[in-house]
This record gives C-alpha cells, structure tokens and sequence, in this order.
C-alpha cells in the first residue's frame, strides 16, 4: 500500500509519562503505517526542558508560529514534588502556558460523543465547544480587604500624570474589594480566534457576558466582539450558512441547557473556567475532550484535555497492563492531520484523519473500550474491557479496512 504523502511537517511536542507511551503506540499502529508522516520533533518531556532550560518549549512554539499546526502530547507542570522526582534545576512554567502566551491563542475543547454513552442532559445531540479567554478579569486581580472604615476608590494615571476617579464604596465598616482588568488587544485576540474558529468548524458561535450590570467592562467584551463581526466576518458567516449570537450569561445558561448542541460558546475567563467543568462533565469524561489552541492569525495547537496519567504511568513501569484511554490523544493526532491536509490541499490526508476518528469511534461502538468509559456506558449495551495495546490494535484492524 501507498502511504499518504505530506508537504509541510507537523509540529511535533512529545511530552510525558503515560502519554507519552500512548504518543509512541499511536504514531506506531495508527500513523506510519498509513502516513509518509513529516514532523519537526521537539521534545517537551520534563527531562528534556530542564536540561534545555526550558528553551525547547519556546522553540516548539516559534515552530507552530512558522508552520501553523501542532500537536502536542500532555506535559507535566512541576511543583515542589516533580522537583524532587525529577531533580530539577527550577520549577519550570507550564507548557501550555509558554505556548499559549507565544500564540496569544483561545482554547477550545471539545467533547467525542458516543451513542452508547449518553450525556447527562439529555436532549445534547451534538458536542458542544467552549473557548475560554485565557487571560485577565479574576485570575490577575488586585484584591484588598480592609478592617476599617473609609473611602475606596479607583485610580487611573496616565503617562502625563493625570488621574481619573472613581468611588467604589465608602466603607463604614470592614469590607473587601478587588480590582480587575483586561486588554483591548486581548480582547480583539480572543474574538478573532472564536470567529476563526466558528468558520473553521461550521458551528454557530455564541458569546455571552453579563453587561447590562457591567456597563464598561463586559459592554467593551460586547462591543469588540459586535464591531469585529460587522467589519470583518459577517459576510464569511452568511457564506458558511453559521451565526453569530450574543446573549446574557444567564439566558445563555438557560438556551445551552435546553439546547440539541452543536455550537461554540464563547465565555470569559472564570466563566469558561466554569462551565467547561459542568460542559465536560455533562458530556462524561475528561478522557473524552479534545483540546486545540487558536491563535488569532489562525494557527493551531492540538492536544487532549487530560494529563500525563501519572498513576497508570507508576503501574506501567512496574510492568503491568494498563487500561488508558488513547482517545483524546488520537483526536489531537487526527484533527492536527486533517487541518494540515486542509491547508495544503492534500484531501487524501484529510480524509485519513476523518478515517482516524471514524475508526476510533467504530471501536468504541463494537463495545470495546478502556476501563474509565465502562461504568458511564448505557444499561444493556454489552461491553469489553480492553487494555491500551488491545484497544490501539483495534482501532489499528479498523483502519486498515476503511
Ligand atoms: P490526569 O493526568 O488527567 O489524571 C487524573 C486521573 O483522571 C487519572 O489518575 C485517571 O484516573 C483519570 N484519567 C485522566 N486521563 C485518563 C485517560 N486518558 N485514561 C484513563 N483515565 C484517565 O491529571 P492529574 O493526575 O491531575 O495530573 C497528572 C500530571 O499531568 C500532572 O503532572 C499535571 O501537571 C499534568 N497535566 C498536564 C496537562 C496538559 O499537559 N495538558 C493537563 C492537566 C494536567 P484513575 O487513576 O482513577 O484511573
Ligand atoms: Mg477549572
């Protein structure tokens, strides 16, 4: 057989652990059997980044600036522990984190829905995607608490030296205050990313704020996003037959609920942070999310939502048989494939990534599957419980027949 031939090399981040055995057993039994594959390797397993001084992430991320795809396998964030265990030089920053603010990209994840796995709100038919902005409001706020009485205001200076006021509260007692701030740039980043995203994928995009009480704040999220739609992607949306729809948090809240899915939800940072959790566990299992980093001049980033599985990775190295689930990981693989077959007119590599999922998915509806998406599987339905190797080598027969 023919493999499939590439133009441009994948970005390639290795990364730890559990999954960076999966990373290993996909490329094997899923990819270069089929694929001529071109990558550009950069090692983001932890040993690697500190020997290198962390430089390897950031040349992984100029790299996905120069050619436009990544796919990346999860990366452990140290803390005090992993300095230990790993003897390192420092607490290096999170990979994800170096990336994410090289590319000034969203994330969007995804849940893989399965007919035999319902979610928990039933009327979800399709899966729907949160982009969480990753920057600013809470997560960099100032916060004072004061046991006394007395004026609190909010100051601005600027470069000549000017002050404007604001009066938060004339305290007359104890009390708290926070204040919090994001970027127009920010901002602009993130809608685009989301309006790229949306045409990308063909699904209506969705944003919602609270602005009718936050009339500056959240009104500068609504406004940037209205006026980057009218000037910019209004014309692109009707062509893709998709919409472009703001609503209050609260309405959006309710709407999603009631929803059949099959939309981008676009929320702020602490929103996102939220309801992705209540999104993904609706839909069942971290597992089961896909993950991929935007950046506003389209480049993207694919990875699994989940981590390196450091429990299964303990077990796999006193030689036991694990039962991880490679299915996030192969998405990151095959949505990487397809974009880069995409962009550089290859349908036969585009079609070999839809092949990928639709394997993988088959797998899954035959009954066979890793322990974790036993217990969330549908009353009657019969199942197998297969470990890593058995479940790559099924997907792997599938392949080979599609
Ligand atoms: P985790 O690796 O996602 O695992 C947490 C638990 O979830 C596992 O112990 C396992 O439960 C279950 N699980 C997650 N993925 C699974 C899979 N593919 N198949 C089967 N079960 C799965 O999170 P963590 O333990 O909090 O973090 C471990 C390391 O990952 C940390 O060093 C962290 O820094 C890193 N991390 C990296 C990323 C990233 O690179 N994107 C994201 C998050 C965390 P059972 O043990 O009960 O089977
Ligand atoms: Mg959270």
């Amino acid at each position: 057989m023919k493999k499939i031939a590439m133009k441009t090399p994948l970005v390639e981040m290795d990364g730890d652990e559990m999954t960076r055995i999966l990373w290993r057993e996909i490329k094997e039994k899923l990819i270069l059997p089929f694929v001529d594959l071109k990558t550009e390797y950069y090692d983001l397993g932890l040993k690697r980044r500190d020997e290198t001084d962390d430089e390897v992430t950031f040349q992984a991320a100029e790299a996905t600036k120069k050619y436009g795809v990544a796919v990346k396998c999860a990366t452990i964030t140290p803390n005090k522990q992993r300095v230990e265990e790993y003897n390192l030089k420092q607490m290096w920053k999170s990979p994800n984190g170096t990336i994410r603010a090289a590319l000034d990209g969203t994330v969007f994840r995804a849940p893989v829905l399965l007919d035999c796995i319902k979610p928990a709100v039933k009327n979800w038919q399709k899966p729907i995607t949160i982009a969480r902005h990753a920057y600013g409001d809470v997560y960099k706020a100032a916060e004072m608490r004061t046991e006394k009485p007395g004026k609190a205001e909010l100051v601005f200076t600027d470069k000549e030296g000017n002050e404007t006021r604001e009066t938060v509260y004339d305290f007359e007692c104890g009390g708290v205050l926070q204040a919090q701030y994001n970027k127009d740039t920010s901002i602009t980043s993130f809608a685009r990313s989301c309006f790229n995203y949306a045409l990308s994928t063909k699904q209506d995009l969705w944003f919602s704020t609270k602005d009718t009480i936050s009339k500056k704040y959240d009104q500068t999220f609504k406004f940037i996003f209205e006026r980057l739609y009218e000037t910019e992607y209004k014309q692109a949306f009707e062509q893709a037959g998709i919409t472009y729809f703001y609503t209050l948090i609260d309405d959006a809240v309710a709407r999603v609920i009631r929803s059949k899915g099959g939309f981008v939800w676009a929320l702020k940072n602490y929103d996102g942070d939220v309801m992705s959790d209540m999104v993904s566990t609706a839909f069942g299992s971290l597992a089961m999310m896909t993950s991929v980093l935007v950046s506003p001049d389209g480049k993207y980033e694919y990875e699994a939502a989940h981590g390196t599985v450091t429990w299964h990775y303990y077990r796999y190295l006193k030689g036991e048989k694990t039962s991880t689930n490679p299915v996030a990981t192969i998405f990151a693989w095959s949505g990487a494939l397809k974009k880069r077959g995409e962009l550089d007119s290859l349908p036969d590599l585009t079609s070999f990534g839809e092949k990928m999922e639709k394997a993988t998915l088959d797998t899954l509806s035959s009954g066979v599957m890793t322990k974790d998406l036993i217990p969330l599987v549908e009353d009657g339905v019969a199942v197998r419980e297969a470990d890593t190797e058995e479940f790559l080598t099924a997907v792997s027969s599938r392949l080979r027949d599609l």
